[in-house]
C-alpha cells in the first residue's frame, strides 16, 4: 500500500468491483488480491492451498474478502463459487485467471496424462471460470478478464511443451472470447509474466537460467509478484473499456532485448 493510500487520499479506482482471483494463496495471484482490494475492490480468493494470509492481507486493505479453497478445473466448484458471490456480493465484474501449473518435462517423458493435466489448469479451467462469472458481468454490462500467460512462450525452452501449448491457447482464447463478449461491455486481455521470484519459477527453472534471463532485460533484475500489479490495475480500470483481445507483457523489456 502507497502513503498516499494509507492516509486515504489517492482515488480508489477498483471500488464497488468484486475481483475473483485464482491461485490467489501465493506469488503472483496473492500480490493481485492485495493490489486489487488497496484500490478498493472487494476479493474472491480461488486455491487449492490455505488461503488464510492472502485473506488477512484483503482484509488489512478493508476490503471484503471470499476464500475458495477449491480446485479450478471442478466445474461444479465454480458454478457454486459464482452463486456464493451473487448471494454476498452481489455479482462478480472482474475475473483474473492466474492459477497454474507448469510441471516441466522433456518430450520423451511427456504422455498423455501429463499433457491433459497441464491444459486442465492452465487452459480449461479459465473456460470454466468464464463459463460460470461471465453471466454475472453480462448482466451487469461491465466486466473485465485478465488471462495470465506466460512471456515465456515468445522464447525456446525445452521441457515445458504442454505449459507453453497451453499459455498460447489461451492468448487465442482471449482474443476469440474478447470479440464474442465486447458487445455486453466485458473486456478479454493477456497479462504475460517474465520469470518472477515465486515457488514456480525457483522450483522449475535452473537458477544460472533465472539469473541470465533476468540480467538480460532492458530493466535488469528478476520481477517480484508486485509487478503484475500496475498491468492487471490497467486492464481492469474503468478507464480501459476499449481495450480488449491485448497481450501486455510486463516483464521489464526482456520481450523486446
Ligand atoms: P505459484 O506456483 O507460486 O502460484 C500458483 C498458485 O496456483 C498456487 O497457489 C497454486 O496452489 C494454485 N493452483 C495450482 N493449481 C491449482 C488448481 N488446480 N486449483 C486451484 N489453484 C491452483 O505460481 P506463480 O509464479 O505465482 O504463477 C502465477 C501465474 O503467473 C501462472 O499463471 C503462471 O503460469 C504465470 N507465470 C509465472 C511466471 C514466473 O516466473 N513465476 C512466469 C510466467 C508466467
Amino acid at each position: 500500500m502507497t502513503d498516499e493510500q494509507a492516509a486515504g487520499t489517492t482515488p480508489r479506482t477498483h471500488e464497488g468491483r468484486a475481483a475473483v482471483v485464482t491461485g490467489a494463496a501465493r506469488g503472483i495471484g496473492q500480490a493481485l488480491c492485495r493490489g486489487l482490494a488497496e484500490n478498493g475492490a472487494d476479493v474472491i480468493g480461488v486455491d487449492l492451498e490455505d488461503l488464510r494470509e492472502t485473506g488477512a492481507a484483503v482484509e488489512k486493505a478493508g476490503a471484503r474478502w471470499i476464500a475458495a479453497q477449491v480446485d479450478v478445473t471442478d466445474a461444479h466448484a465454480m458454478a457454486e463459487l459464482a452463486t456464493e458471490v451473487e448471494d454476498q456480493l452481489g455479482g462478480t465484474h472482474i475475473l483474473i485467471n492466474n492459477a497454474a501449473i507448469d510441471d516441466p518435462i522433456s518430450w520423451d517423458e511427456l504422455d498423455l496424462d501429463h499433457w491433459r493435466r497441464v491444459l486442465a489448469v492452465d487452459l480449461e479451467a479459465p473456460f470454466l471460470t468464464c463459463k460460470a462469472f461471465v453471466p454475472q458481468m453480462r448482466a451487469a454490462g461491465w466486466g473485465r478478464i485478465v488471462n495470465i500467460a506466460s512471456g515465456s512462450v515468445l522464447r525456446a525452452m525445452p521441457r515445458f511443451v504442454a505449459y507453453r501449448a497451453a499459455k498460447m491457447g489461451l492468448i487465442g482464447f482471449t482474443r476469440a472470447l474478447a470479440s464474442e463478449v465486447g458487445p455486453d461491455g466485458i473486456t478479454v486481455n493477456v497479462a504475460s509474466p517474465g520469470i518472477t521470484v515465486t515457488k514456480m519459477a525457483l522450483g522449475s527453472l535452473d537458477p544460472e537460467v533465472v539469473e541470465t534471463e533476468s540480467s538480460r532485460r532492458a530493466i535488469p533484475r528478476i520481477g517480484e509478484p508486485d509487478d503484475m500489479v500496475g498491468t492487471v490495475l490497467f486492464l481492469t480500470a474503468e478507464a480501459s473499456a476499449f481495450v480488449t483481445g491485448q497481450t501486455l507483457l510486463p516483464n521489464g523489456g526482456a520481450a523486446f532485448v
